[in-house]
């Protein structure tokens, strides 16, 4: 099977084998040509599937088929969770797109940078808008950008998109298109939330489903090249731990998830101290601070990049070989989001999680909830002491230590099972 073989034109199929891609994945062939016949589709497409060019590669041909870009209006809105994950399928489009004989114009309106050159840049429409909800309500709002003509949403990371944080703001704007719209809804998981929203929004879909969980009738299950390990270890020994891992392995580079910005701070911290280089990502640093980190993490200039579950999502490092759970995440489905940062596009990789003796408990919900049941592991000179949960603080919070409102929302998110927004 080709890229052209599924109806993509050279400028296209060029494009992609300029990248290396060889052949098409599961979910850009069956996705590709319903996209292209004007479909709805609703694509249950993991981390690493290759689902940005399932949706760009059509959209871009369609487009560059039937010029027509009107003042602030868009043609093509794809809504994501994050902005680096805006950041990344938008120059996903640059690099698909080069060789179209009409240049299509696309616009990135995220937030946590100033709003008025994302507005200059809507000014003369765009084709294509890559969008985090809120932004993309602001803009409509100071009525630099105008839906009404959108003839195709793509919702990437749908289950994201509908936590609690984005849900009335996803609403808000899905009541700002025109009804007549071809819709593509990219999701991972499907809570029960993403159904109801797929029943509402889609018109006979094509269904795509390339999980591994849930392979379509009669194929075999997607190969995942993710080795799973957990380590028993005591709290207070996961940075030890964690450096023990780094000397041991030849992990060119590993990305950490923890549960809290302090959390990221202070591993990044000690590992910096330790000689090994590390940056933060988290959802309270600058824009700039975070599109710096991830720079810095993608030329492999920091080793280490430890991450709350927030700034990670969706980012897509080029052969990333581990993955840690320094601390579990507290959905069970962001288990799958994590680890699914590794092993991406047919390539290994490890993903390790830290398990103490007060989140046992919690990994097992995890494993139930995966169909895992990994082997327990022990480090030489780890091996865990702790017995029992230990006792909560008996003073109540500590100073930095106190959950933040985010903290508070976030795990209202978790306890509801849906993820979380950034
Ligand atoms: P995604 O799931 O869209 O985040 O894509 C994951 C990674 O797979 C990205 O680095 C893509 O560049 C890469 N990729 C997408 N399609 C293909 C393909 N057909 N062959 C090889 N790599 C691909």
């Amino acid at each position: 099977m080709t890229f052209p073989s599924l109806g993509l034109q050279e400028p296209l199929a060029r494009a992609v084998a300029d990248l290396g891609y060889e052949a098409p994945t599961p979910v850009q062939r069956e996705a590709i040509p319903a996209v292209l016949g004007g479909r709805d589709v609703l694509a249950c497409a993991g981390t690493g599937s290759g689902k940005t060019a399932a949706f760009l590669l059509p959209i871009l041909q369609a487009l560059s088929a039937h010029p027509g870009r009107m003042p602030r209006q868009v043609r093509a809105l794809v809504l994501v969770p994050t902005r680096e994950l805006a950041t990344q399928i938008s120059e996903a489009i640059g690099r698909y797109g080069r060789y179209l004989t009409r240049p299509l114009k696309s616009c990135l309106a995220v937030g946590g940078v100033s709003a008025n050159p994302q507005m200059m840049a809507l000014r003369g429409g765009a084709d294509l808008v890559v969008a985090t909800p809120g932004r993309a309500l602001d803009l409509v709002k100071q009525n630099a950008l105008r839906l009404s003509s959108v003839e195709t949403l793509v919702l990437d990371e749908a289950d994201q998109l509908l936590s609690p944080g984005f849900a009335d703001e996803l609403t808000r704007l899905l009541a700002l298109l025109p009804a007549r719209r071809q819709n593509l809804l990219f999701s991972a998981t499907f809570p029960p939330a993403v159904r109801t929203l797929a029943a509402r929004l889609l018109h006979e879909p094509t269904r795509v489903s390339v999980e591994p969980s849930s392979p379509p009738a009669g194929e075999p299950e997607a190969p995942r090249a993710i080795e799973q390990r957990a380590i028993e270890v005591d709290t207070d020994k996961r940075t030890p731990l964690l450096r023990r891992l780094l000397e041991t392995h030849a992990w060119s580079h590993v990305l950490v998830f923890v549960a809290s910005r302090h959390g990221a701070d202070h591993v990044a911290l000690k590992l910096n101290r330790a000689g090994i280089a590390a940056a933060a990502l988290h959802g309270e640093l600058s824009q700039g601070a975070r599109t710096q980190a991830v720079a810095d993490f993608q030329a492999q200039r920091v080793k280490v990049l430890v991450a709350t579950d927030v700034a990670a999502r969706g980012l897509d490092i080029a052969r990333l070989p581990a993955v840690v759970n320094y601390d579990l995440p507290r959905s069970t489905v962001d288990y799958l989001h994590r680890i699914g940062r590794t092993g991406r596009a047919g390539q290994t990789g490890v993903a390790v999680s830290f398990v103490t003796a007060s989140t046992e408990a919690h990994f097992r919900l995890i494993e139930r909830r995966h169909h895992l049941a990994l082997p327990r592991e022990r480090i030489a000179g780890f091996e865990p002491t702790e017995l029992a949960p230990p006792p909560l603080d008996p003073h109540g919070g500590v100073k930095g230590k106190r959950k933040s409102k985010k903290d508070k929302l976030r795990e209202a998110a978790a306890a509801s099972g849906l993820p979380r927004k950034s």
